[in-house]
């Protein structure tokens, strides 16, 4: 990883752990809102048009998870200040029980999927209750297909270059924002 990104991840990181320690997230939610605001809409309120992101969805962590409740709270947060928005969240974290409850709570909202991911390569998508369908990485589209998954398309159709169309936009898919989706979905390995 570029030094640059990892400094802005590990200032990124320490802004929500000092929020939720001493403001219950008060400001890492006015932070999260105000870039969210900033991106997406314009001044007078209105959604932007943009080339390279579809200002109706918004994917929840590059890295990183819903590691406490607290977090998750900060983040049913901020789902509910933007319900023209539909946001993806991929976890791990349905794999603990105490923390099962609060994806729960933060899935029952109208504009927000909770995909659980699985924990192994080559592993069917977990069905959770609450949750949207799951998610996994297969080595083999054959083999994801036989299990009865939708193989994501930005992880293996290429374009002309050869080079593989990497974004859901190139595909016109939204999958993975489409709440009550019971198909799991299956992530290709490079
Ligand atoms: S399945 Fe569709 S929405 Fe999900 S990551 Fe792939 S292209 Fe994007």
């Amino acid at each position: 990883m570029f030094s640059n990104v990892k400094a802005s991840l590990q200032a990124k990181a320490d802004l929500i752990t000092k929020s939720l320690h001493q403001d219950n997230g008060d400001v890492f939610v006015d932070a999260m809102c105000k870039q969210i605001r900033a991106k997406y809409f314009d001044k007078h309120g209105n959604k932007k048009k943009l080339k390279k992101t579809n200002t109706d969805l918004f994917r929840v962590h590059d890295s990183g998870d819903l590691f406490s409740p607290r977090y998750i709270a900060a983040w049913i947060r901020i789902c509910e200040a933007f319900p023209t928005i539909r946001f993806w969240f991929p976890t791990r974290e349905w794999k603990r029980d105490a923390q099962l409850p609060h994806l729960q709570k933060l899935a029952s909202l109208k504009n927000v999927c909770i995909k659980p991911s699985a924990i192994y390569v080559d592993e069917p998508a977990p069905q959770v209750d609450g949750l949207d369908a799951g998610t996994s990485v297969y080595t083999s589209k054959a083999k994801a297909e036989q299990d009865g998954h939708f193989v994501c398309p930005a992880t293996y159709v290429k374009g002309e270059d050869g080079k593989v169309l990497a974004t859901c936009q190139a595909h016109n898919c939204n999958l993975c924002f489409i709440k009550g989706c019971k198909k799991g979905i299956a992530y290709l390995a490079h």
